[in-house]
Formats: C-alpha cells, sequence, structure tokens
C-alpha cells in the first residue's frame, strides 16, 4: 500500500466529436462575453449522457449532455456554457449557504439564480435555449439573487418541474455527480477547481467586467454591481489624500477646494466613500504601479482596484499612471481603468517612476505608489509633491522620509 491511498476520481476527457464541438461552443462563449473567458475556460467538462441539460458542480466542473447540446446548436450551447459559468462565478452556491437555503427550497434557489443568470444573458442578447426568466416567475427584472429566491419563498405554492443545475448553482447535486474535492496536484491534470483558485479567477472575470465596462462594451449592471463588490478597494483614500492635500492645498489659495464637510448627495448609495461636495477640487494625482516581475497577478489586481478606485470614486478625472519595473514607461494619461495598458515583468526600482512622476506637467501634488515593496525609495518625496506608499502584502517594510506617508493593504486571497 502506498502512502497516496486517495481513489481520486478521474474524469476521461471528451471524446473527439464531443471535445471538438465543446471547443468550439466554449470558444464562442468566450468571445460573446470577453470579461468572463478567464472562467469559461477554468470549467472542466464532464460527459453526462442522457442528462438531458447541463449543469455545473461547486468545483466548476461542467456535466455535459452532449447529444441535447447539438441539437441546441453552437450557439445556443454557448450560451449554456455562460450560464454554468455565471452560477460558479457568482458563487451561487456560498450565497446559498450564507442565507441558509435549506435543502427543500434548493430548487427554488435555483429558480432564483437561472433568472438573475438569464436575465442577464438576454439583455446581452444571447440565445438560450427555453431560459427560465424573472416574469415566469411573475418578478421584475434586475434584481438580486437573493431577492428573488424571498419572492419565490413567498409563492411557495411554486412547481416549476426544473432539472437542478447541480451544487454549483446552490441547487440539488446531480446524482451522478462527482462527490469530491478536486486536488490541484493532480498530474493528470484539473479535476476540478478548488475554492483558492476559484476566488482567484472570480477576482480576474469582476476585473474583465470593469475593464469592459470601463471601455464601453455593453456589460449587464447586475454583473457591474456584482464586480465593483467584490473588487471592494481597502485604501481609505478619502482620508489620505484629504491629509496629503490639506496643506499643500491651503498653500495655493487661488485653487477651488474640496468642501468634505458637505459630501455630495450621490454618496448616499456608498456611505463609506463620500465624495467632495460641489466645490470640486481635482487634485492632480499621479499613479506608479510596480509591474516588477515579483508582482503576482492577485497583487496587480489589487493594484487595479485602488486605481479604479481613485478614478471611480474621487472626483480624479484623469489619473497620470506610470508602469513601471526597473525601468519607467512613458507617463500614460487615464480617464477609465479599461484604458490603462500594463506592462514589464523585470527588476524593481520604483524611485525611477517617482521620478518620472514627479516631471510630468501640470505637476502632481500627490504621487501614489503601487507596490509590493520590494523596491529601494527615494529619501524623501519630490519636491512640492506628497508620496503616498501603498505596499500590498507584509512581506516587505514600510518605507520612511519627508513627506513619506506609508500605508500596508492585504494581500488579496
Ligand atoms: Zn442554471
Amino acid at each position: 500500500m502506498t502512502a497516496t491511498n486517495i481513489s481520486a476520481t478521474r474524469i476521461p476527457p471528451l471524446s473527439g466529436a464531443d471535445a471538438e464541438f465543446f471547443s468550439a461552443a466554449r470558444l464562442r462563449a468566450a468571445r460573446l462575453q470577453p470579461y468572463l473567458a478567464s472562467a469559461v475556460f477554468s470549467l472542466v467538462p464532464v460527459a453526462q449522457p442522457g442528462y438531458g441539460t447541463f449543469g455545473v458542480d461547486r468545483w466548476w466542473r461542467v456535466y455535459l449532455d452532449m447529444d441535447r447540446a447539438r441539437e441546441w446548436g453552437i450557439a445556443a450551447t454557448a450560451a449554456v456554457i455562460l450560464h454554468e459559468a455565471h452560477h460558479v462565478v457568482r458563487d451561487h452556491h456560498a450565497r446559498a449557504d450564507r442565507i441558509s437555503v435549506e435543502a427543500h427550497h434548493a430548487h427554488l434557489w435555483n429558480l432564483a439564480g437561472d433568472a438573475a443568470i438569464n436575465d442577464d444573458l438576454l439583455e446581452d442578447g444571447l440565445a438560450l435555449p427555453s431560459p427560465v426568466l424573472p416574469k415566469h416567475l411573475g418578478l421584475q427584472t434586475g434584481l438580486l439573487e437573493e431577492t428573488y429566491f424571498r419572492h419565490l419563498l413567498e409563492q411557495e405554492e411554486q412547481d416549476q418541474a426544473q432539472k437542478s443545475c447541480g451544487s454549483g448553482s446552490g441547487g440539488t447535486p446531480l446524482e451522478s455527480e462527482i462527490d469530491q474535492e478536486p486536488d490541484s496536484t493532480d498530474p493528470a491534470g484539473p479535476q476540478g477547481i478548488d475554492q483558492v483558485e476559484a476566488q482567484a479567477i472570480r477576482r480576474a472575470v469582476a476585473h474583465d467586467v470593469v475593464a469592459a465596462q470601463g471601455t464601453g462594451q455593453n456589460v449587464s449592471p447586475g454583473l457591474v454591481l456584482w464586480a465593483q463588490d467584490l473588487l471592494n478597494p481597502q485604501v481609505p483614500w478619502q482620508s489620505l489624500l484629504r491629509s496629503a492635500l490639506g496643506s499643500s492645498a491651503r498653500a495655493i489659495t487661488s485653487k477651488p477646494q474640496p468642501d468634505w464637510a458637505r459630501p455630495d448627495r450621490r454618496s448616499d448609495s456608498r456611505p463609506e466613500f463620500p465624495r467632495p461636495g460641489s466645490r470640486h477640487l481635482r487634485p492632480q494625482v499621479a499613479v506608479v504601479i510596480d509591474t516588477s516581475y515579483s508582482m503576482s497577478r492577485p497583487l496587480l489586481n489589487a493594484a487595479v482596484t485602488e486605481i479604479n478606485a481613485l478614478l471611480q470614486r474621487f472626483g480624479v478625472s484623469e489619473l497620470i499612471v506610470v508602469v513601471c519595473d526597473a525601468a519607467a514607461t512613458p507617463p500614460q494619461r487615464v480617464r477609465r481603468i479599461g484604458e490603462l495598458a500594463l506592462s514589464g515583468g523585470g527588476g524593481t526600482d520604483l524611485r525611477v517612476g517617482i521620478a518620472a512622476a514627479a516631471e510630468c506637467r501640470p505637476s502632481p501634488q500627490i504621487i501614489v505608489v503601487l507596490t509590493d515593496g520590494f523596491t529601494p525609495w527615494p529619501q524623501e518625496a519630490p519636491a512640492r509633491t506628497k508620496l503616498i506608499a501603498i505596499i500590498i502584502g507584509d512581506h516587505a517594510p514600510l518605507p520612511e522620509g519627508t513627506g513619506i506617508t506609508s500605508l500596508r493593504i492585504k494581500e488579496p486571497r
């Protein structure tokens, strides 16, 4: 007996014609909603002849009746693949637990999730085969899964005979579901997606959603809300910018100043992020983002989340962004996060990027540096500027020096 006495479930790959059809449909799905591409390509296909539809489990394994898929055709199959990807991206399984959906109500939660997903897919013009929609449940469009579920509970007499979408939808598990957590070290390749990896994919999708919206692509509002919620920024920008601007703003008396005592009324929906009142100050802010080799995708995502927060929530109409590893790229003027182009991957010397940012005209009042902290720092902030160093993760020390404010934020899971 060896130590590895685990009867790992090997998922046999799809056979020739099925694999070809599925690949074509998956590619179509990724083109239809490009911001979901990383999720769509993470799904692990499992053949399920005779099932009658597609389903997904909580480990991102999609169960496929490929005969049914051929009846649907490529376009509709692509839409169904997107539907299943939405279940796991929106974390319907865990959300069901969070609101304590009981087993005998799992089918209602499944319906609520389907209605919310299909509503969004239809708005995108995707042709699903016989989709459950909010109107079929007697409900209005554009609401959250949890709201649909509460309504359905009230309408308890619902007896829609629906096939379950599997445990990944938070519904009843399929009878034939693989009852085993995936082993990410399996040499045979991915047999499913574990929770840590799933969260990383969700964050990547959320960034792609925000970026797609930023470039003017049509993204359903529900998905944008979901993404912004997931990417909740950590930096208390309001107090940081205010204290950094405080003295320099007073020094430039001719310039209009923010009236933080009279927050914008729009901030009611997000009381934790007040906007300045009507006397808008447009602070000149430059950002230096570390794109050296040590900045992993999660760290970069955290950095981009903070840049997005600066752009969206603080009336900073345009940011100067300097992308920097050991060398600085020419400053980019960014109005929407989707415009930001990242490159890098080399060693690190952010002093170069900070100097490049300081030379921009008009001169920045504040230079924000987003980094894992593994870089040499200047002794002091450049003349007439404040330097705000945001260190992501707790591996490197916080920099100190004249005019430098440092802050540590958590490395995302
Ligand atoms: Zn479903």
